[in-house]
């Protein structure tokens, strides 16, 4: 368990710490709250991520994601849903630039060999090659 910095980036700092302590294969779970949040919807058309920011504080109700290998370094890929001041959920793909008000995470550890992402032609995604 562990927590992240006021301020740091919520995608990178997991991705950080997973970095530093050769993580490679794992499960993320976190709670916490936002300043501001980035998240994705995939087009399932053109193969591209629309990305919406969300300007303002928001409580991070859910956060899930693992850990895998792209590129031959340790990668988060993680999912969020957000509520803001009325309630209202927002969510989606976790991406770059959303920064942490605070964030508390569990991380689970799996031993054995690591999943490694490659192109999918199908999807446009980098998904498991297993
Ligand atoms: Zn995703």
């Amino acid at each position: 368990m562990g927590k992240l910095d006021c301020g740091c980036d919520l995608l990178g700092g997991l991705t950080e710490i997973c970095k530093n302590q050769h993580i490679t294969s794992g499960f993320i779970q976190a709670i916490g709250a936002v300043q501001k949040a980035c998240i994705g919807f995939y087009d399932q058309q053109t193969h591209e991520y629309h990305i919406t920011t969300l300007n303002r504080p928001l409580e991070i109700v859910s956060l899930i994601g693992n850990i895998s290998i792209k590129d031959g370094e340790p990668f988060v890929h993680a999912h969020i849903t957000l509520a803001d001041e009325t309630e209202q959920a927002y969510g989606g793909h976790l991406a770059p630039g959303t920064i942490v008000f605070a964030c508390e995470f569990i991380l689970e550890i799996f031993e054995g060999e690591s999943f490694i992402r490659s192109f999918d032609n199908e999807t446009g995604l980098s998904l498991w090659n297993i």
